[in-house]
């Protein structure tokens, strides 16, 4: 809800509403719920009312826009705002109006670059069309949005945790006639195919099939492990597998963070830690974990080629276990 943001990938948060409702894997864990829970919020599940954010609040966009000019000559690009951290744009528990609102708000706002990232990419069209026609009517007849028109600073992601995800929900978003299309791929719970890796052909099609060709496909692909109380380890090669695919298709690749877990170097064992655990590529079940008793038989495994699908990991915290891959910072986005 304020202007400064840890999230390594935004200049901004802005949340119009708090709440929202758990819809697959990628939300187990969700950090907004817990956050709502601990300030005394229950705007989590079905039929939880859903809180609308204050007035004062919904002025910080407004005001951001017209700093537009200072926020680009101290960083040579415009300013991202990241919308929602605490709810879901497309959610059916929201009153329709909110979202309208949203949207109006984003009109007046043509300087800021909103990222509306939703695991509901399969309500968009709908509410799309929906709040178009519950824009005021004089803002409608010079709008930049419309029936399947959308601002050009709005940037439209989608959560995509596994392959299933992918396969269910990259085909919808690519039939959104948005300009700027991103895959925020965390929590990264498995090895996922976008593109190719040998071509940078994207592997999945619009459905339903897009008229309009003149937009460019997937922008943006942001990779990250889970942080968080109980958070999943993530096997080091999905994320190098996404970064040859992204290559490949040369598509800005940024690598966000590791989550609590990061990989063990062979150097580190036996690992004085607290906690390691194999995390395994999805092609076998994990077959061992636990504390750094374990270290001894870890190392003889991560020695064994027949082992090569599991790594170890070992739980650094989100700060300590950083976001550096083989060494490298991937910061890229799509444009300045
Ligand atoms: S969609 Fe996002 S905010 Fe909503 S429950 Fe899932 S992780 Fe939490």
């Amino acid at each position: 809800m304020s202007k400064e943001t840890e999230i390594a990938w935004t200049d901004s948060t802005f949340n119009p509403w708090w709440g929202c409702q758990k819809v697959g894997p990628g939300c187990d864990h969700c950090y907004a719920e817990s956050l709502d829970k601990r300030t005394g919020g229950a705007h989590w599940g079905p039929g939880a009312e859903r809180r609308r954010t204050s007035i004062k609040n919904w002025n910080d966009p407004i005001r951001w826009n017209k700093q537009a000019d200072l926020f680009f000559a101290k960083h040579g690009r415009r300013q991202r705002v990241f919308c929602a951290s605490m709810a879901d744009v497309f959610d059916n528990a929201v009153n329709p109006q909110w979202r309208a609102d949203l949207f109006e708000l984003i009109e007046k706002t043509p300087r800021l670059d909103w990222l509306l990232l939703t695991k509901r990419i399969g309500n968009v069209v709908r509410m799309q069309k929906e709040a178009v026609s519950l824009l005021p009517k004089t803002e409608t007849a010079a709008s930049s949005w419309g029936p399947l028109v959308w601002p050009a600073n709005v940037w439209l992601g989608i959560t995509v945790v596994n392959q299933e995800e992918a396969d269910r929900d990259i085909p919808k978003l690519l039939a959104v006639p948005v300009a700027t299309r991103f895959l925020s791929m965390e929590p990264l719970l498995g090895r996922v195919s976008v593109f190719s890796e040998a071509t940078g052909e994207l592997l999945h099609v619009a459905q339903p099939a897009r008229a309009d060709t003149s937009f460019s496909e997937i922008q943006w692909v942001i990779v990250g492990g889970e942080s968080g109380s109980g958070a999943r380890p993530m096997h080091p090669e999905w994320v190098r597998n996404l970064l040859r695919q992204c290559a490949a298709a040369k598509v800005p690749f940024l690598f966000k963070q590791w989550g609590e877990w990061r990989p063990m170097q062979e150097s580190e064992i036996p690992f004085k830690g607290t906690n390691c655990h194999l995390v395994s590529d999805g092609s076998h079940p994990t077959i061992a974990s636990g504390t750094f008793q374990m270290a001894h038989q870890i190392r003889s495994m991560i020695l064994d080629p027949k082992y090569s699908w599991q790594h170890p990991v070992v739980n650094m915290g989100k700060k300590g276990s950083g976001r550096l891959l083989d060494g490298v910072l991937y910061d890229a986005f799509p444009r300045g």
